[in-house]
């Protein structure tokens, strides 16, 4: 999980100051140190988090905090404002070209995920643009890396142009772009060489390749996970390409947080992306007031909210929530709601972005099995169409029914059942405004 450790870390020093009524000067202090720690532990560059404890310390001091009725509020909220501003305010989007095509020049060290990435960053403007692009192949060094793209483009059905690998970078660009004039593609991609480190003859190549395509749009793929390296990374592209934002990848691993926090303060561009799985559409907008909210515990309802309504219709939530309201809501409804989230992402994940579950300790080692999905789906499944719609049918013998044809021990159809009726009734109640019971998973 990202960020793991820091969030533990800054939730502990925070939730020190909760506690207390009154906060003192010393108490300040203490706390500010903590940060410190849990920043440098996270392998945020030293600068960035110099100059973040001195803004936090300032305004946490201030009268108007500590005097306050509630200073270890008004503290969480400085460090998730500085934390916020740290990573870039608001999310910058992608810059247009005035006329087709806008040219994306994607540029990274090898393995960062830049193939990965051409292929996710199409499918998003596919998807939200209903965009035409076209990936030119300009990564003649690694022969898997033309033929890496061009599955990617298959599988995307996008086009890729590639001459192989021995013609000149710049040259393939060139009669790239020259294609995709002709078939008046919206949107180029170029897929460039990486390196394992920086290395001169690749800048140069680079350099050209930037000065024949004027890209509207340089973005540096750098992998989270190396921390504190993909800043320098970062640093040493931008000297001297002047890149115009960052795509940060493998986010859904155990990325300690440092290159998030560090690169925009070290570069001065934004993130403009991050990469959270290996899947084509594991590609997100960057969000920097979301992240703040997710490394504080204090989930990330819009990002949940966001994923929800790219998955459902309006149409099919509304039915839903007549059923709930009605309280008719049936096995059927619940196989294709099982559906539906599963196309959010892996339930850990979203289970994490809802306030209170995020912070909540004994949430800490929440876990979903896959196979515990697929075994309340095989249950669901070994159900007549009656017993689905009709739950109250479901006798002892009908379930050990279920149990022998879904081949699930019948404690577990049991248990199963039983929380689906406690499940819809807890909706039922949440639907009529009776929230007894809840208040503990809101909010703190
Ligand atoms: P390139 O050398 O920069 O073109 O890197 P690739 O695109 O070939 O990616 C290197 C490896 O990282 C591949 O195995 C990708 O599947 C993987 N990868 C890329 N982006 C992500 C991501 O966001 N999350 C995870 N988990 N893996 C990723």
């Amino acid at each position: 999980m990202a960020f793991e450790g820091l969030s533990e870390r800054l939730q502990k020093a925070l939730s020190g100051l909760r506690r207390k009524g009154k906060v003192s000067e010393q108490d300040v202090r203490d706390t500010m140190r903590e940060i410190r720690l849990a920043l440098l532990e996270a392998d945020v560059n030293f600068g960035v988090v110099k100059d973040f404890v001195k803004n936090v310390r300032e305004k946490a001091l201030g009268a108007e905090v500590l005097d306050s009725l509630t200073p270890a509020q008004q503290i969480i909220k400085i460090v998730n404002d500085e934390l916020t501003k740290t990573m870039g305010e608001a999310a910058v989007p992608l810059n247009k070209s005035a006329h087709i095509p806008t040219v994306i020049m994607m540029v990274g060290l090898q393995g960062a995920g830049k193939t990965t990435t051409v292929g996710k960053l199409s499918k998003y403007l596919m998807d939200n643009e209903k965009a035409r692009p076209l990936l030119i192949a300009a990564d003649v060094y690694r022969p898997a890396a033309i033929d890496q793209l061009k599955v990617i483009g298959d599988q995307l059905n996008v086009p890729v142009f590639d001459m192989g690998t021995d013609t000149d970078p710049v040259e393939i660009v060139r009669q790239g772009l020259a294609q995709a004039a002709l078939q008046k593609n919206d949107y180029v991609l170029i897929d460039t060489a990486g390196r394992l480190q920086i290395d001169e003859q690749l800048m140069t190549e680079l350099a050209n390749i930037k000065d024949l395509a004027h890209p509207d749009e340089i973005l540096l793929v750098v992998d989270s996970m190396t921390g504190q390296a993909a800043t320098d990374v970062a640093k040493g592209f931008n000297e001297r390409l002047d890149i115009t934002g960052v795509v940060l990848t493998k986010l859904d691993g155990d990325t300690r947080g440092g290159a998030a926090l560090s690169i925009r303060a070290v570069t001065g561009k934004p993130i403009k992306f991050v990469g959270q799985g290996e899947k084509m559409d594991a590609l997100d907008v960057f969000y920097p007031d979301r992240m703040a909210n997710r490394i504080l515990g204090m989930g990330d309802m819009m990002t949940l909210i966001d994923k929800a309504q790219k998955n459902y219709d309006e149409k099919q939530a509304q039915e839903v929530a007549d059923k709930i309201k009605e309280n008719t809501f049936d096995f059927n409804d619940f196989i294709d709601q099982m559906d539906q989230v599963s196309n959010m992402g892996s339930m850990d994940e979203i289970m994490k972005m809802i306030p209170g579950f995020a912070n909540n300790p004994a949430m800490k080692n929440f876990h979903v099995d896959p196979k515990d999905i697929a075994h309340q789906k095989a249950i669901v499944y070994s159900m007549t169409p009656q017993e689905r719609e009709n739950p109250d049918l479901l006798n002892p013998s009908r379930r050990r029914r279920i149990s022998a044809g879904s081949g699930v021990p019948i404690v577990k159809v049991n248990q199963m059942i039983k929380q689906f009726n406690q499940a819809k009734k807890m909706m039922n109640q949440m639907y009529k405004g009776n929230f007894s019971g809840m208040e503990g998973m809101m909010g703190n």
